[in-house]
C-alpha cells in the first residue's frame, strides 16, 4: 500500500510542468544535458523532480544551499536512473556539500588494535549505513560543465549508491537475472584485475587506478569513464562497454562531447 502511493506521488511529481528556472540551470551547468535526445531530457527532468521532493541537501563548511547547487547535482544524480526501474537512491537520505575539497579526518583500521588516524583532502564520499552522500560543489560543478573530462565525483559517488540498491558492496548493482549477474561478474573480474596489474606496472589506462582499489570502487570508476569517455572505454575494453550499456539501457556515445578518436 505504501508504495503503491509512493509511485502515485512519484508519477504525479514528475508529470507536472518542471520550473523553468530550474530548466536553465540543468541547461548551463550540466553540459551533458544539452546533447540528450528530447525525451530522455523529458525523462531526466521528471526524476529530478521526485529526488529534489525526496532528499535532503545540507551545507556544510558555511556553504549556503542554492536552487543552482540542489538542481545540478540532482540532474546528474539521475542520468544513472534514466530509462531503468528504479527507487531513487533508496538508501540516501541527506547529500551533504561542501564549498569545495574538503578535509575527513578518518581512522582506518590496520591490524589487531592498531588504528590509523589521519586527514587527507576529499571531494566526495558516501556510506551506506550513513544515508548520506558528501560532495564538494566546485568539483560537482567542474565535472558537470566539463563532461568529456573522465572524472565525476557525482557521478562517481552516486554509483556507489546504486551499488547499494542490492544491500552489498560489492560492485554489482542490483541486476535482473542469476545469468545477467553470471556474465556481469565474468566481465567485471576480469577487468578489475587487468586494472589492479596496470596499476602495479604503472600503465595508464583510460580507467582511474582509484578504481583498482577494490571492487565497489571500480564500478563507481567504470561508471565515470562509460559517461565521460564513452568512446574510449568500448574501443579499448568492448565488454565491460557493452555490460554497462545493458545495465544503465544506455549508449553515452550518441550523447557524449567526448572527440571522435581521430
Ligand atoms: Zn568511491
Amino acid at each position: 500500500m505504501f508504495s503503491f502511493l509512493k509511485q502515485r506521488r512519484r508519477r504525479r511529481l514528475r508529470a507536472r510542468d518542471f520550473p523553468l528556472e530550474w530548466r536553465s540551470i540543468i541547461g548551463r551547468n550540466f553540459s551533458m544535458f544539452r546533447r540528450l535526445p528530447p525525451e530522455d531530457q523529458t525523462e531526466l527532468l521528471g526524476h529530478v523532480r521526485v529526488f529534489l521532493d525526496e532528499k535532503r541537501f545540507e551545507g556544510c563548511g558555511g556553504l549556503e544551499i542554492t536552487d543552482e547547487i540542489r538542481v545540478t547535482i540532482a540532474a546528474q544524480a539521475c542520468m544513472l536512473l534514466l530509462h531503468r526501474k528504479t527507487d531513487y537512491f533508496p538508501q540516501l537520505v541527506t547529500i551533504l556539500v561542501y564549498p569545495s575539497r574538503y578535509v575527513a579526518n578518518e581512522k582506518r583500521h590496520l591490524e589487531g588494535n592498531i588504528w590509523e588516524e589521519g586527514s587527507e583532502y576529499r571531494l566526495g564520499q558516501t556510506g551506506r549505513q550513513l544515508g548520506s552522500l558528501v560532495l564538494a560543489w566546485e568539483d560537482v560543478r567542474r565535472g558537470a560543465l566539463d563532461s568529456s573530462g573522465g572524472r565525476n565525483v557525482a557521478l562517481h559517488e552516486f554509483a556507489h549508491q546504486l551499488d547499494y540498491e542490492d544491500f552489498q558492496t560489492d560492485g554489482a548493482p542490483a541486476l535482473a537475472t542469476r545469468s545477467d549477474y553470471q556474465a556481469w561478474a565474468r566481465v567485471m573480474n576480469r577487468e578489475f584485475k587487468a586494472l589492479r596489474a596496470a596499476d602495479e606496472a604503472g600503465t595508464s589506462t583510460v580507467l582511474d587506478p582509484y578504481g583498482a582499489t577494490n571492487p565497489a570502487e571500480f564500478f563507481a570508476v567504470v561508471t565515470e569513464a562509460f559517461f565521460e569517455r564513452p568512446r574510449a572505454l568500448r574501443a579499448r575494453h568492448p565488454e565491460l562497454y557493452d555490460q554497462f550499456a545493458r545495465f544503465f539501457r544506455q549508449d553515452p556515445i550518441r550523447y557524449s562531447a567526448e572527440p571522435a578518436a581521430t
